[in-house]
């Protein structure tokens, strides 16, 4: 894949992106901003567990990549004074993988498990009575003498993350007490998330600045606050390290990044549905084939930013372009005539 200024998937094993991802994390719920609706459910949840002396029940976090699900991990373990371990789904290979990080969680611990929908079919069972009532049943042996064995395990919670929650088994997604989706951010929540992480890395950007890269982060935390970072440089060598809207207009120009956000990969993508398939319908594959993107890519990723500000459209048939879209791009819309170039 294309390395895209508006990727959304997790920093590049750059240690320095590495670490100020880690610095501009948000760790309690008041320097978590937006998803109002998500904290107050669980704040209750929270409080109710903290009353009761209990873990939480297990939670499940979904939406496309970026908008905040592991933050709001830690955020949860932050608050209830838990220790968290991380992991993914891809990374628990084997039941064993499973059996041994749930041995080694003490009562009240979180789990976090990312991309849960790839955890594997076998790796899954023995989740089901892990989560529902801290057992663990493992096969000792093979064969005739193979005998299975009860493990009590301690009280812990699960938070579970992903894109795509249609994935998750149906027995799976019902050991979660609370399944939330994360919603697109606000563009005046994306400004402040900027203006937060600007504090932190020491950048100075003035308010139109911060308004006008909200306007283009595609409502996503991460996406914001990598442009921030692109922003700087361009600042820091074109300019006096200051970023006002000139500045920013200028590197987001260089970037090729415009007023919604898109990219050149996605004005392509939606030129080509209008100049070569009358504006949809047309099939994911068809989106694969034009972009050379992964089909997850699409689906978690572009589609849902593009469906989300009304440029994309999906039908049973496929996907459809808008009038919108026509107008964003400069193509008359389809029963316009032509303007004449006389
Ligand atoms: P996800 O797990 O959904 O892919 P992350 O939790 O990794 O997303 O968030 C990506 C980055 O965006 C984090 O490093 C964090 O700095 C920032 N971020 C996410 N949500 C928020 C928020 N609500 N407020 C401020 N920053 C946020």
């Amino acid at each position: 894949m294309i390395d895209r200024i508006v990727n959304t998937g997790a920093p590049v094993e750059d240690p320095v992106e590495i670490e100020l991802e880690v610095s501009l994390r948000p760790r309690d719920f008041a320097s978590y901003t937006g998803q109002e609706r998500l904290k107050q459910n669980l704040k209750l949840a929270i409080e109710a567990a903290r009353k009761r002396d209990e873990p939480m029940d297990h939670v499940l976090l979904y939406g496309p990549p970026g908008l905040g699900k592991t933050t709001m991990a830690s955020v949860i373990a932050y608050e209830m004074g838990a220790q968290i371990r991380i992991t993914s789904g891809p990374a628990i290979e084997r039941a064993g993988d499973l059996a041994s990080l749930l041995t080694n969680l003490q009562d009240g611990d979180i789990l976090f498990i990312d991309e849960i929908h790839r955890l594997n079919r076998s790796v899954e069972e023995v989740l089901y009575s892990a989560m529902e009532d801290f057992k663990l049943d493992i096969m000792i042996g093979k064969g005739p003498s193979a005998r299975s064995l009860r493990l009590d395990l301690p009280k812990f919670t699960i938070i579970g993350a992903t894109t795509r929650v249609g994935a998750l088994a149906g027995p799976l997604r019902d050991r979660f007490g609370h399944i939330h989706r994360l919603e697109f951010y606000k563009p005046d929540e994306i400004r402040q998330i900027i203006q937060r992480a600007a504090g932190i890395l020491n950048v100075k950007i003035d308010r139109p600045a911060a308004e006008e890269l909200a306007t283009r982060a595609r409502l996503t935390p991460r996406i914001a606050n990598r442009l921030l970072k692109r922003v700087r440089d361009y600042a820091d060598v074109n300019g006096d390290g200051i970023i006002d809207t000139v500045i920013s207009t200028q590197a987001l120009q260089l970037l090729e990044i415009d007023e919604l956000g898109l990219d050149p990969t996605d004005r392509m993508l939606l030129r080509t549905i209008i100049d070569n398939y009358n504006g949809g319908p047309v099939g994911v594959e068809t989106l694969v084939a034009l972009t050379a993107e992964e089909r997850s890519t699409i689906e978690d990723f572009i589609e849902p930013y593009l469906m989300q500000i009304g440029l994309l459209e999906r039908t049973p048939r496929g996907r459809k372009v808008t009038p919108k879209t026509y107008r964003h791009l400069g193509r008359p819309q389809p029963d316009e005539p032509v303007p004449s170039l006389l």
